[in-house]
């Protein structure tokens, strides 16, 4: 595209594809005024009067930070004395042109979004050529008139055009001019070249705009002004565009390359487009916030991911309680079922399984012992005369005694017997597997165990003998029930009593012939 020739081809092509839409009426009057030969800055004046609100964008952006004015300037042609006709005329041709292709019945182009891009190009553009020596009063209307010809592919072409834009998610600029060459044999460029050279916008205007995705191949009178529209068009794509970050990276190289500018002066750069586009994007009436500097984008993820790390934290301090909490609960669940089974199963003068734990597992081991087959022995022994100790020493002396025998007694047993306390000085144990000798010879060791303890307290030497009975229920037996068991040792221990206590008295069951076997001394 670089003879004419092909230019016109391509203006052809362009023109019997596409509906280039005529200028504003405003524009047109705008740029007849300012080419004809006896114009004056009134005439310009006028023409913007006619339109109050463009008037007053005039002004208002005349005085916005974007021109930073010494002072306020309250009339056009106040403002075209300092800025320069040129400027005035541009920023009047940009809101025209922005609000005369601001809408259209189209459901699938987002007009907003474009033009809320398009301004911050066009701000970028002027910021970036206020970097260079450049006079360019045309610099800020060029940029923002560059992607037109996508707006204008958008609406000749509809959803086709759309498809192929939403197509090209990459944000370098070249692979949607490949794609529309691919579809069409043109792209974006050359329809807004081929558009705003029919509405007789001037050269500096039209030639970079041709150029604006490939300054390189622009002629060198327009190359920096292409490089402008270029850089422009990058920063815009990191306020509107995805991969933001690379694209940073991008402009650091080039703004490095171009203006030979470091990182830091790029970043005050990039941040100025975002503050300066917040202003002048309101002037248009185009919504500013959604664009933040990017400065405060970067803080605001840092804070994000502090907070995210804060609540990391945090989290995993609330998990540490919580186990410790539920660590903690369940220790004292712990305790408390060992407490509780204390309650109930343990008597809490001698620590000895109570009555009730004794019934209990009376009656599985009774009913073990005769689905294995295994004998089953039980001694139920009783304190002599114990009601002399409580009315010689009083009851608690008597309830020390008990302690104490409890606990010698208790050490002595086996681990598979049971031992408990029965009633009041009576205790009863539980001999599993065990066999009438057995029987016996444990009924003598704890008879004799007894005799041989010396509980002093207070000074008094206290000494108790005990009485028992004792059962053995043989692995053979027959039918046989716990009270039976209970009832026999009960005798045999009244035996004992009888016959001059500190005895142990061993009876057979109910039934049986064999004679009672007693022992130990009167
Ligand atoms: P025996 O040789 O006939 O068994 O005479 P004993 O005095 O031991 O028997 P008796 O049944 O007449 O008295 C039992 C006494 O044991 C009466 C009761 O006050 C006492 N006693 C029962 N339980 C406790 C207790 O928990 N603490 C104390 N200190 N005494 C108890
Ligand atoms: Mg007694
Ligand atoms: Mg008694």
């Amino acid at each position: 595209m670089t003879s004419e020739q092909s230019i016109e081809e391509i203006q052809l092509l362009i023109q019997q594809q596409i509906n280039l839409p005529s200028p504003p009426t405003i524009a047109v009057q705008i740029l007849n005024t300012v080419q004809s030969k006896e114009f004056s800055l009134n005439d310009l004046e006028k023409i913007i009067s006619t339109d109050p609100a463009l008037s007053g964008k005039m002004l208002k952006i005349a005085n916005s930070a974007f021109y930073s004015l010494p002072s306020r300037v309250s009339s056009i042609t106040r403002a075209m004395s300092i800025l320069g006709t040129n400027v005035i005329k541009n920023i009047a041709l940009s809101f025209v042109i922005s609000k005369d292709l601001g809408t259209s019945a189209t459901s699938y182009f987002d007009f907003d979004s474009f033009w809320r891009r398009s301004v911050t190009t066009a701000v970028a553009a002027e910021l970036v050529k206020n970097l260079t020596a450049r006079q360019d009063a045309d610099i800020f209307v060029t940029a923002l008139l560059q992607d037109l010809g996508i707006l204008i592919m958008s609406l000749s072409k509809g959803r086709e055009y759309n498809e192929l834009l939403s197509k090209c998610k990459s944000s370098d600029p070249k692979s949607l001019i490949t794609l529309e060459q691919q579809a069409y044999k043109f792209d974006h460029q050359q329809v807004t070249h081929t558009l705003i050279n029919s509405w007789k916008l001037p050269s500096s205007i039209t030639e970079p705009i041709r150029y604006h995705h490939e300054p390189e191949k622009a002629p060198r009178k327009y190359r920096q002004a292409a490089e402008i529209l270029s850089v422009a068009d990058l920063l815009s794509t990191i306020y509107y565009g995805t991969e933001t970050s690379e694209n940073v990276l991008l402009l650091q190289k080039r703004m490095g390359q171009l203006l030979a500018m470091n990182k830091q002066q790029t970043n005050e750069l990039l941040d100025d487009v975002a503050k300066k586009s917040i202003d002048i994007l309101d002037i248009f009436d185009l919504d500013p916030s959604q664009i933040k500097p990017y400065s405060q984008m970067l803080q605001e993820a840092n804070d994000e991911l502090g907070r995210l790390n804060l609540s990391y934290e945090q989290l995993v301090l609330a998990l540490k309680e919580s186990k410790m909490k539920s660590e903690k609960f369940a220790n004292d669940l712990r305790s408390a079922n060992k407490q509780l089974e204390k309650l109930a199963f343990r008597d809490g003068l001698t620590n000895l399984y109570n009555h009730r734990y004794f019934q209990e597992i009376f009656d599985k081991e009774i009913k073990r012992s005769q689905r294995y087959k295994n004998d089953l022995s039980l001694i139920i022994f009783d304190i002599d005369y114990f009601k002399t100790i409580n009315d010689t020493y009083g009851h608690p002396v008597g309830d020390q005694v008990l302690a104490t025998l409890a606990k010698k007694i208790a050490s002595v047993i086996r681990p598979s017997d049971t031992i408990a306390r029965y009633g009041g000085e009576e205790f009863a144990v539980i001999l599993p597997n065990t066999k009438e000798p057995g029987l016996r010879v444990f009924s003598e060791r704890i008879r004799r165990c007894v005799m041989g303890i010396t509980i002093t307290i207070n000074h008094k030497k206290i000494k108790v003998t005990i009485s028992s009975g004792g059962v053995h229920l043989p692995c053979d037996h027959g039918i046989i029930t716990k009270q039976d068991l209970i009832d026999t040792a009960d005798r045999a221990l009244y035996m004992s009593k009888k016959n001059g206590r500190n005895k142990v008295t061993i009876l057979p069951l109910p039934g049986k012939t064999e004679k009672p076997i007693s022992g130990g001394v009167a």
